[in-house]
């Protein structure tokens, strides 16, 4: 049987990604959506979250696809009004929030799930196999892109808690702490701040076991989402977000179902089962970027 589901924030990652995976999937119906200016064709919208609790006790799923900050004021809401929470990732603006959430949403008997769509690119579930029983030796992230294509005008990226460039870097360590048989940890960090913004473009992050990663928000051209691990005398490439694995050269078959589609698919087992799936690792790999970066100021950033 369909379950209603609600999304909240009706922006780029909603129109682009969780809108056409909901319509797709056989677990969902599109019930409502709350945003102060998106709406969807067809599908109820509401401006007030909390008019939307109130009237739609038939919704019993809520997708949070606002940016970090304003997340847990709606999540907490969320779950104080009895309702299973999905959160975009990174799942808050601070690692104790979401830790908060956790304990709420446990007494609540409610589903947590913190999303990390990257885990479900294709090709991340074949590389975590191989690595299973492996010690990787050494690994190196490129992941580079241009801001003004992915977050057109989005101010919010270059504020207090938009991460900046670690809002897409977070997605390659997310990938990075699911196929590692091993945790790492950050051993130190330069990050380049715009000298007009709150957030760094640019990061280039050195952990234990010979991990190391570079990320840049301004990549012209060809966009670069990569990782090649060793584990001995074998390599692993994660290519295309996570999407494409070759292990020593040869591609290795990828799981089905698109990135979008497999965090709704799971999100239903996870209500299914009464259980929640929130993950923090990629986030403390961040927030000790944060705490022991190295700080330089590079030239003005503009849209
Ligand atoms: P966005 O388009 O700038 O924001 C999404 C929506 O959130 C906005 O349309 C806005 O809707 C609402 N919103 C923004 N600020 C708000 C506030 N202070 N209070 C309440 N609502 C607010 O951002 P996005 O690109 O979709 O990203 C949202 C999340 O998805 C982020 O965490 C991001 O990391 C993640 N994500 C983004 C991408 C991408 O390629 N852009 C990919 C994967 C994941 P209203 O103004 O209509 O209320």
């Amino acid at each position: 049987m369909q379950q209603s589901i609600c999304l909240v924030g009706i922006g780029k990652i909603a129109v682009d990604q969780h809108v056409p995976a909901i319509a797709g999937s056989a677990d969902w119906t599109l019930a409502a959506t709350v945003s102060r200016a998106g709406s969807v064709d067809g599908v109820p919208a509401y401006v007030d979250f909390d008019a939307m609790l109130a009237e739609r006790t038939d919704i019993g799923v809520i997708s949070l696809c606002l940016p970090p900050v304003p997340r847990f004021a709606y999540a907490s809401r969320a779950i104080a009004a009895g309702r299973h929470v999905m959160l975009e990732k990174p799942p808050g603006a601070t690692l104790a929030e979401v830790h908060a959430l956790q304990v709420m949403a446990d007494a609540a008997g409610v589903s947590l799930f913190a999303t990390w769509h990257s885990r479900m690119a294709k090709g991340v579930a074949a590389a975590k196999a191989f690595l299973a029983d492996r010690v990787v030796i050494s690994a190196h992230i490129d992941w580079k892109e241009d801001v003004r294509r992915w977050h057109p005008n989005q101010e919010w990226v270059f504020e207090p808690g938009g991460m900046g460039v670690f809002d897409p870097g977070i997605n390659a360590l997310s990938i990075l702490t699911e196929v590692l048989p091993a945790p790492v940890h950050l051993r130190a960090a330069v990050l380049r701040f715009p000298e007009n913004r709150q957030t760094p473009i640019a990061a280039n992050l050195v952990f234990s076991g010979g991990v190391t990663a570079t990320f840049d928000w301004l990549k012209q051209g060809d966009q670069m989402w990569e990782m090649t691990l060793h584990a001995g005398a074998d390599e692993v490439r994660l290519i295309g977000g996570g999407n494409r694995c070759l292990v020593n050269g040869v591609e290795v078959e990828g799981t089905d179902l698109e990135e979008y589609p497999a965090l709704y698919d799971r999100m239903a087992r996870l209500v299914q089962m009464g259980q929640s799936d929130v993950d923090l690792s990629p986030m403390v790999h961040v927030a000790d970027a944060f705490t022991l970066g190295r700080r330089e100021i590079v030239a003005p950033f503009a849209f």
